[in-house]
C-alpha cells in the first residue's frame, strides 16, 4: 500500500469493480484524469493489481491502495472478480466489497493529503455513504449507458409493480419504451425481496440517484434524450457524457498485442475490407454445446468470412466446445481464436464489417467505433436494453436471436448473417454516421470532450476542500 500522492494536485479517489466491462472503461477515464494533472488513488484487490499494468505503465505516479478481497459465504476462497464466477457472483461481491468501507475510511484519516473526491462504479452505490461520512462528494461512473440508467433508476424505485407486470412500460422514459419482464436488467429480474444480500444491492443501488454526479460512458448522439432525462430527474447537471472512451483509452497508447491478437490481425490483413464478421460474446458469458453447433454451422452457412473468439477455462465446465471438424472445414475462410483476443484492435481492422454480439454496452461501444454492423444476439444483464437502443431507437444494428439459453436456427441465422453483411442496408449507413459521431465527440470541442473539462473542473472545484473534514 503506498501513501504517497501528488498534494499539488486534488487528490482524486477510484474504486472500479471487479469485472472486466466494467473495469476497463474505468481505468481508460482514469487515464484522461491523469493526463489532466490530477492526483490520483485507485482501491483495488491484489488479484485486480496486474489489470492496472498498462495504466501505471504509462502514469507512474498513480498510486494504488491495494487491500485484500473480504470473504463471503457464496464465493470460492480466491475468487476476487466476476470473471472467475460468471455473472452469479455479482451480488455476493457486491456485499463483500462492502466490507472495505472501514478499511477505506481508516485509510482516508490516516493519508497526509487525502482524496477529495469518490469515483465508484454504479455496482459499488454504497460508496456513496462512506463519502458522506467523509464529507466528501462520490460520482457514480456508469460503464453503461444512460438509457439503461434510467431503466435502473425507475426499476429500483417502482419494483413491486415492475416485477408483477409481464410487459414493464417506461412511460416517463423518452420514446416510452416497454420490455418483456424476462428482457429487464438481470439484477432487477432476480432480485429476491428480504433476501439480506439483495436488500443491500437494491439499497445501494438506489444510492446512486443522490451522488454528486455520474459519469457515463456514452455521448450526446447516441443518448442524448437519456442523458437529458438522467439531468431533469435527477435535478442536477452534473450528468457528464464522456465516452466512448476506449477512443481515449490507454490501449490508443500501449496497444501492445499479444500473440492471439497478432495471429488474427495477420490473417486479417489477407481478407477484403469490410468483409469479415468477428463474432464474440464479451467476458462471461460460455455457450452450451447445442449453442455452439447452432452458431458454427450458422456461420458455415452464411458462407461469410469470420473471426471467432471461443472461450477456453481452467477447466472443461468452463470451456466452450467447437464441434468436431469445424475449424478443418472452414479453414481458410474462418478463423478460430481459442481464449482471448483484444477485441478493440480486432474491431479496428479494416477488413472487419460486421459483429455479431451479445450487446454488452463495451462491446456495442467498440463495434461502433471500429465502424463494424452490429448483427445483436442479446442474452442477459443490460443487453435487452442496450439491444433496443441499437435495433429500434437508433435503427444501426439488427437482431437476429435472443437469450442466454436459445439455440439458433442455423440455416436462419446463416441467411441473416449473409444478408446484413451483404453491401448496402440502411442499418451500415447510420452506423457509419453514429461512429463518426463518436469520433467527432471525443475531438477537442466535441461533445464528451466537453462533458469530460466540465466534470474535471467539477472534481478540481475547492469547495470541496470545504466539504472535507
Ligand atoms: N473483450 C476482449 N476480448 C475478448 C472478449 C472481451 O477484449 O475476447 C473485452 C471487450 O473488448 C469489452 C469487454 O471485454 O471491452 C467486455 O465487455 P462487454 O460490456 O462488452 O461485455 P461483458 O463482458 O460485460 O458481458
Amino acid at each position: 500500500m503506498s501513501t504517497m500522492a501528488n498534494t499539488k494536485q486534488p487528490h482524486i479517489f477510484i474504486f472500479p469493480y471487479p469485472a472486466q466491462g466494467h473495469m476497463l472503461p474505468m481505468l481508460d477515464l482514469t487515464h484522461q484524469l491523469a493526463l489532466s494533472g490530477l492526483s490520483i488513488t485507485v482501491l483495488v484487490t491484489p488479484k485486480n493489481l496486474p489489470t492496472l499494468n498498462s495504466l501505471l505503465s504509462i502514469h507512474p505516479l498513480i498510486q494504488t491502495l491495494v487491500l485484500p478481497f473480504p470473504s463471503h459465504p457464496k464465493l470460492p476462497a480466491g475468487v476476487e472478480n466476476v470473471r472467475e464466477v460468471g455473472s452469479f457472483g455479482n451480488i455476493p461481491i457486491i456485499n463483500a466489497l462492502s466490507k472495505l468501507q472501514d478499511p477505506i475510511i481508516q485509510w482516508f484519516k490516516s493519508h497526509p493529503s487525502p482524496p477529495v473526491a469518490i469515483i465508484s462504479d454504479f455496482f459499488l452505490g454504497w460508496t456513496s455513504k462512506t463519502a458522506n461520512q467523509l464529507g466528501i462528494p462520490r460520482f457514480t461512473f456508469y460503464s453503461s449507458g444512460a438509457f439503461l440508467a434510467s431503466v435502473l433508476n425507475h426499476s429500483w424505485q417502482n419494483m413491486k409493480t415492475v416485477r408483477s407486470k409481464a410487459i414493464v412500460d417506461f412511460s416517463d422514459l423518452p420514446g416510452a419504451p416497454s420490455f418483456k419482464n424476462e428482457h429487464l436488467p438481470s439484477t432487477i429480474r432476480l432480485y429476491r425481496e428480504s433476501d439480506p444480500d439483495w436488500e443491500f444491492v437494491k439499497d445501494s443501488s438506489i444510492a446512486n440517484l443522490f451522488s454528486w454526479g455520474c459519469v457515463f460512458n456514452s455521448y450526446e448522439a447516441l443518448e442524448d434524450p437519456y442523458l437529458d432525462y438522467l439531468t431533469r430527474t435527477l435535478g442536477h447537471k452534473r450528468v457528464y457524457g464522456v465516452g466512448p472512451l476506449s477512443l481515449i483509452g490507454t490501449q490508443m497508447v500501449a496497444p501492445n498485442p499479444h500473440p492471439g491478437s497478432i495471429n488474427a490481425l495477420t490473417w486479417l490483413d489477407g481478407c477484403p475490407d469490410g468483409s469479415v464478421l468477428y463474432v464474440c460474446f464479451g467476458s462471461q458469458k460460455l455457450l452450451n454445446r447445442e449453442q455452439m453447433v447452432g452458431l458454427a454451422n450458422g456461420l458455415e452457412r452464411s458462407g461469410i468470412r469470420f473471426v471467432w473468439v471461443v472461450k477456453t477455462g481452467t477447466t472443461q465446465e468452463e470451456a466452450e466446445v467447437i464441434p468436431d471438424g469445424f475449424e478443418d472445414r472452414v479453414s481458410g475462410h474462418g478463423l478460430v481464436i481459442k481464449g482471448w483476443v483484444q477485441q478493440v484492435l480486432i474491431l479496428g481492422h479494416r477488413a472487419v464489417g460486421g459483429f455479431l454480439s451479445h450487446c454488452g454496452w463495451n462491446s456495442v461501444l467498440e463495434g461502433i467505433v471500429g465502424g463494424a454492423m452490429i448483427i445483436g444476439w442479446p442474452m442477459e444483464a443490460d443487453q435487452f436494453v442496450n439491444a433496443r437502443l441499437l435495433v429500434e431507437d437508433l435503427g444501426v444494428a439488427v437482431k437476429v436471436c435472443e437469450g442466454g439459453e436459445t439455440v439458433p436456427d442455423s440455416t436462419k441465422l446463416g441467411n441473416e448473417i449473409a444478408q446484413a453483411m451483404s453491401e448496402k442496408s440502411p442499418q451500415k449507413v447510420r452506423a457509419k454516421k453514429l461512429r463518426d459521431e463518436a469520433i467527432a465527440a471525443v475531438d477537442n470541442g466535441g461533445s464528451s470532450s466537453r462533458a469530460l473539462d466540465g466534470f474535471i473542473k467539477e472534481l478540481a472545484r475547492p469547495k470541496f476542500d470545504t466539504l472535507h473534514g
